[in-house]
């Protein structure tokens, strides 16, 4: 492993020593700066596995546990004494990392795609496929539904790997329109449509739970590329197959 920290930063305990640079780096800052030396982005919805390195998650795990327990703490809960939140934090850090944000600390499941070999041209639509997310503002979940419209190009996926793409794409913090963009970016990058277009319906939690307190309220957004945009036709195609799969599952 090769260390691409400053020669003046910690790297570890001095035994004996009680200024602060004897404390070792928290693994969170030795990970911030490789991202900033690299120039890569690390926004909320940003996926940053390519830049840990072996072991990092775990101690990302252990540094995070701490830092719940302190937001516990400075929420006045007892943690050391009330059995319900004696575990909380642990909890909440592995909930994170590998669960509903895991889209940004572990790398994208493994989707093959092949040669359209028959040139199938037609669209098609696949959903719905639940989405779960969560704002970026609040830490609160999003849940809903999204429709993916495929005019194919020259490589195709399997139907089921739409649902795992989203799945990773959507376990970051988010807010749903860049959600939409992010997705697409990489079903294009996977299967090179000649026409893709994807519908979002979400509830926010943010909403419904805090703030205005609307419980019924939703948030649609699409978006279309290639063929679907030039083509006015295909796009009102794609959304006449949406509407008949969701009457489908009202009935
Ligand atoms: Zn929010």
């Amino acid at each position: 492993m090769t260390s691409t920290l400053p020669p003046s930063l910690p790297t570890g305990p001095v035994r004996g020593s009680a200024v602060p640079s004897s404390v070792p780096a928290p693994v969170s800052l030795r990970i911030r700066q490789r991202l900033e030396l690299a120039g890569a982005p690390f926004f909320a919805n940003d996926n940053i596995a390519e830049h840990l390195l072996e072991g990092e998650l775990e101690q990302l795990e252990i540094e995070v546990t701490g830092k719940v327990r302190d937001l516990l703490r400075s929420l006045v809960i007892d943690i050391d004494n009330d059995h319900n939140t004696e575990e909380t934090a642990e909890r909440v850090a592995r909930m994170y990392l590998h669960e509903v944000f895991k889209g940004r600390y572990h790398q994208q499941p493994k989707i093959a795609s092949f040669p359209n070999v028959k040139k199938l041209d037609e669209i098609y639509t696949v959903g719905p496929i639940s989405v779960r997310s969560a704002c970026s503002h609040h830490l609160v979940p999003i849940l809903g539904n999204c429709w993916i419209g495929i005019k194919p190009g020259d490589r195709v996926i399997g139907l089921s790997k739409f649902s795992r793409v989203a799945d990773w794409v959507f376990s970051r913090p988010h807010i749903q329109e860049e959600a939409v963009m992010i997705l697409a970016d990489e079903i294009e990058r996977l299967c090179e449509p000649q026409g893709l277009a994807i519908l979002v319906k979400a509830q926010h939690y943010c909403m419904k739970w805090r703030g205005v307190k609307e419980p019924q309220t939703s948030m649609v957004n699409s978006v279309v590329r290639g063929d679907f945009r030039h083509d006015p036709s295909l796009k009102a195609e794609f959304f006449e197959l949406v509407k008949q799969q969701e009457s489908l599952l009202a009935t």
